[in-house]
């Protein structure tokens, strides 16, 4: 299935339902951050390596964040649908930027965070 092809599936399930007229990009928005925290609360308090193990090791853990994980990717293709762009288009947009500003020669093996609008007003985007 492509990606056009998930995202019409979420149009559907939404349309179906007639859930439309309760989203604004706003609400869709507060709708892919919350799935997001319902993804980190499955880890917080917890040590990231043994959670690791954990995940490969406990299906229902693993099953756990595969669920709130295709959430905020619900999200996302709502947000795609509601807004009509092209999300294919953003995210590999946004991937041309990220190899930009994250050059492997600069950063392998390195652990960094460049500020996205320093880096964008240095780089006139
Ligand atoms: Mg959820």
């Amino acid at each position: 299935m492509e990606l056009k092809d998930l995202k019409e599936k979420a149009r559907n399930f939404i349309d179906e339902r007639d859930w439309r007229k309760f989203q604004t990009a706003k609400d869709l928005a507060e709708d892919i951050s919350v799935e997001a925290n319902e993804l980190l609360e499955l880890f917080l308090w917890n040590d990231g390596k043994e959670l690791d193990k954990k995940a490969r090791e406990d299906k229902e853990f693993l099953q756990k964040i595969k669920n709130e994980t295709a959430d905020v990717f619900f999200g996302c293709l709502a947000m795609a649908d509601h807004l009509d762009f092209d999300l294919e288009e953003a995210f590999l947009s946004k991937m041309s930027q990220l190899e930009k500003r994250y050059k492997v020669e600069e950063v392998k093996g390195k652990s960094v965070k460049i500020d996205e609008e320093q880096w964008l007003k240095k780089n006139k985007f």
